[in-house]
């Protein structure tokens, strides 16, 4: 074989070429649902209690838009706010920065990761999206956090904004992960 050829595979021609990869770094403060979603997204399932301090990379070998692409999801669990940045700023290619529409606090922290990180990424080539998302829609009855500041807050930092929830439909979960997929690939 050579290099920037293409392989024959009876009919087909299959690109020579690994899938590419995308790393997706999750934040937000403790209790927000970044091991749940995370998990979610992996196995398809609710896990409603994760050792709050474990924090791990997983890859998950996806397809999106008939392209194969390897998802690797790092899972931190920082203790207060945006510390020790290092260990996942320059690895990243996307960030979903994730707070609770039931508690206030998660909201207020999301506003100080995503200052750190669009601080880091500024002027790098190529830009590194980023991802506002509001856990635990299914806590409706205990919103602290309008939808409305969430946009807000989104848009000042030019970040997509999405509410989700955990423990609903694996496909909403799904479907954002793609979308991270689709951003990175675009820059
Ligand atoms: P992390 O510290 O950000 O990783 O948060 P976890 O994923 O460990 O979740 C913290 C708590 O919130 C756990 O008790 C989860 O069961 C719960 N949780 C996570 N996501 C949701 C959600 O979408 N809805 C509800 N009701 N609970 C959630
Ligand atoms: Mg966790």
């Amino acid at each position: 074989l050579m290099f920037g050829k293409a392989r024959t595979c009876n009919i087909v021609t299959v690109p020579e070429h690994e899938p590419s990869e995308c790393n997706i770094v999750i934040l937000g403060s403790m209790g927000s649902g970044k091991s749940a979603l995370t998990v979610k997204f992996l196995t398809k399932r609710f896990i409603s209690e994760y050792d709050p301090n474990l924090e791990d990379t997983y890859s998950s070998e996806e397809v999106v838009d008939q392209q194969p692409v390897i998802v690797k999801v790092m899972d931190t669990a920082d203790q207060d706010g945006p510390v020790n940045c290092e260990r996942y700023l320059s690895w990243a290619n996307a960030f979903i920065i994730v707070y609770s529409i039931d508690n206030r606090n998660s909201f207020q922290a999301c506003q100080q990761y995503i200052e750190t990180v669009t601080l880091y990424s500024k002027g790098l080539q190529p830009d590194t999206p980023v991802i506002l998302l509001g856990n635990k829609v299914d806590m409706e009855r205990y919103r602290q956090v309008s939808k409305a500041d969430g946009a807000a807050l989104a848009s000042r930092f030019g970040c997509r904004f999405f509410e989700v929830s955990a423990c609903l439909d694996f496909l909403s979960i799904q479907h954002i992960f793609h979308e991270v997929v689709r951003e990175v690939r675009r820059e």
